[in-house]
């Protein structure tokens, strides 16, 4: 299907944002002038995966941000109450839906789901509705001197499959279960979830210390603005069931992060009062 999200591309279509759309596209997105203010929805950091290959460790969490409040999206703010007060826009059960909330209670549906169109950014396949999003944020940060890397996107059934009974044979099933999905559980099968890298320490690549990189710190200040959302916070792991997973990001488009912003909601389960936590269904 095609984004959403369509609007809000460049009106020439161009998916090479050079700095000077990248600084007029975030504040047309999020209504803010200053590039640095953007900030995001979001905001700390955290540990591997739902869908996870890796970390291990502990996280450090940084500041719970402020977050923009002057948005003109939202019609009316609904109490901070778990269920909306009106339809989410999209399906939240859909594998394709860009609002689909994919956790320990919730598999993908139905399980052997493949994305219907797949895109290669950087050398990873993701859902060709995070493209353009996923584009524009790294020339985002490369036009602001950081480079990141990817290292997870789309990822199969089977090689979830193979990811988690790697994961449990190196940590044991109680330690691979606080960030490793099991397959059929991990958002990177819909292809809307990315896990970043450092160029600057690979070294943390899919661990705690991933933080404390200039890539996260890009990440934790701007990725809102393109839609992603920082889905493992370490203050979450109740709600989302994982370990705090600094690099892996979902892919949820700029309206649904600018309305969590505005309900001070950092999970999808808590926005769509959806069940989650450590026990699978
Ligand atoms: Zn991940």
């Amino acid at each position: 299907m095609p984004s959403p999200f369509a609007a809000d591309r460049l009106p020439d279509g161009s998916r090479r944002y050079g700095h000077r759309a990248v600084v007029a596209r975030r504040a047309l997105l999020l209504g803010v002038v200053g590039v640095g203010a953007a900030a995001t929805a979001g905001v700390v950091l955290g540990g591997d995966d739902g869908g996870g290959d890796g970390g291990a460790g502990r996280a450090v969490a940084a500041d719970p941000a402020t977050l923009p409040q002057a948005q003109p999206a939202a019609t009316t703010a609904p109490p901070a109450a778990p269920a909306p007060s009106a339809p989410p826009a999209f399906s939240t059960t859909d594998a394709g839906s860009p609002w689909v909330v994919v956790n320990k209670q919730h598999p993908v549906d139905p399980v052997e789901y493949v994305p219907p169109a797949l895109a290669t950014v950087a050398g990873k396949q993701v859902s060709s509705v995070v493209a353009p999003e996923l584009t524009a944020l790294l020339a985002a940060a490369r036009a602001d001197g950081v480079r990141l890397a990817l290292t997870s996107g789309y990822r199969s059934l089977d090689y979830q499959r193979g990811v988690h009974a790697r994961a449990v044979a190196r940590e044991g099933a109680a330690e691979a279960e606080r960030y490793s999905a099991r397959p059929g559980h991990s958002e990177h099968q819909t292809g809307l979830a990315v896990d970043f890298g450092s160029t600057t320490d690979s070294g943390c690549t899919l661990r705690d210390c991933f933080a404390e990189t200039p890539e996260a710190r890009w990440l934790t200040a701007h990725a809102g603005a393109f839609g992603f959302l920082l889905r493992y916070r370490p203050e979450d792991s109740a709600v989302t069931g994982y370990a705090a997973e600094s690099w892996h990001y979902r892919w949820v488009g700029v309206d649904l992060v600018q309305r969590m912003a505005e309900r001070g909601v950092t999970t999808l389960e808590a926005f769509f009062g959806v069940s989650g936590g450590p026990q699978y269904a």
